[in-house]
């Protein structure tokens, strides 16, 4: 049977400043701003959609940037590490790269045999980029990177939890995923088990909640076609007892909401229709787009979103 889930589709936090979030993730790591919108849920703030060329899912990292947010914090039931997939010898350019920026890299760390660094942007989020052969999807280039250091997309996530067994059943039972292995308290789950579709479970022993704010993870969103696997997802999760919203129209993809036992917010999203349904894939993340039924009130909300400039090749 085609599984309905086929790994992740995007993940999004929660931000502060919207331009040091754009410096950060378009100008350094050089992925592409491919939409620049609102959050449908809080129109007075920003959605920034950052991914590779056209956004493809499994590459889109999302966030809620607003300027001011306080600092959240790491904690149990949170998604804390969004781990980016690079070529297998690419680490020490991207080691190179960061330190220029002042970004604090970790030493080079070895997980599952693939070598791998850990850092946090400036709002204290935390990134991995993990350094591999076996990503079949193919560089790019933006801005300044070479397209064989580009990152590739997601290579997976981590699941910092209190305790495993139920997020386990959720993915192994109902959401096409299985074990992969384990490693020092990591649980590795996967639907085929390469970059793009990897959950890592770690086990927080301390327990103490983290606090969702700027520098953290709002939710984590996994893959699912089109509408009519979408709404089988929705029917198997509801009648697991889950409590799943009702289909929401994001404009890129639908999607479905539910928590996870653990406590992250999961999100099932479509991988139609994309990015490029109101904007030319040349001009991707351009302008301002709104959600039709916030067109009307255009002028109001722009205005009181802040000014934000996009300059990857100021990025060297
Ligand atoms: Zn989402």
């Amino acid at each position: 049977m085609t599984p309905l889930i086929t790994g992740i589709h995007h993940i999004t936090a929660i931000a502060g400043n919207p331009q040091s979030n754009i410096n950060f993730y378009s100008g350094i790591l050089g992925l592409r701003l491919v939409k620049k919108t609102i959050n449908f849920d809080s129109p007075d703030v920003y959605h920034f959609y950052f991914g590779d060329e056209l956004g493809r899912p499994g590459t889109v990292f999302t966030t809620f940037p607003f300027t001011g947010a306080r600092k959240g914090t790491k904690g149990s039931g949170e998604l804390t590490y969004t781990a980016f997939s690079i070529s297998a010898d690419s680490l020490n350019y991207w080691i190179e790269r960061l330190k220029k920026y002042g970004v604090s890299v970790s030493d080079v760390l070895t997980r599952f045999g693939e070598k791998l660094i850990r850092f946090e942007d400036h709002d204290g989020m935390g990134i991995e980029l993990i350094a591999n052969d076996k990503d079949s999807r193919p560089g790019w280039t933006y801005g300044q990177i070479p397209a064989e250091n580009s990152i590739r997309g997601f290579y997976g996530a981590t699941l910092n939890l209190r305790a495993k067994e139920l997020t386990e059943k959720l993915l192994t039972q109902h959401m096409d995923y299985r074990f992969i292995g384990e490693e020092n308290g990591r649980f590795r789950y996967g639907t085929e088990g390469k970059p793009g579709d990897i959950v890592d479970i770690v086990i927080d022993k301390t327990g103490n909640r983290g606090m969702q704010s700027a520098g953290t993870v709002h939710h984590i969103a996994f893959r699912t076609a089109n509408e009519a696997t979408q709404l089988e997802v929705q029917n198997i999760l509801m009648k697991n007892g889950y409590q799943v919203t009702e289909v929401k129209d994001r404009n890129y993809f639908k999607s479905i909401y539910f928590r996870e036992p653990g406590g992250v917010l999961f999100e099932v999203a479509t991988d139609e229709p994309g990015f490029a349904i109101d904007e030319d894939e040349a001009h991707l993340g351009e302008l301002i787009k709104l959600p039709d039924w916030a067109e009307p009130s255009r002028d109001r909300i722009v205005a009181n979103l802040t000014p934000v400039t996009l300059n990857p090749e100021a990025y060297a």
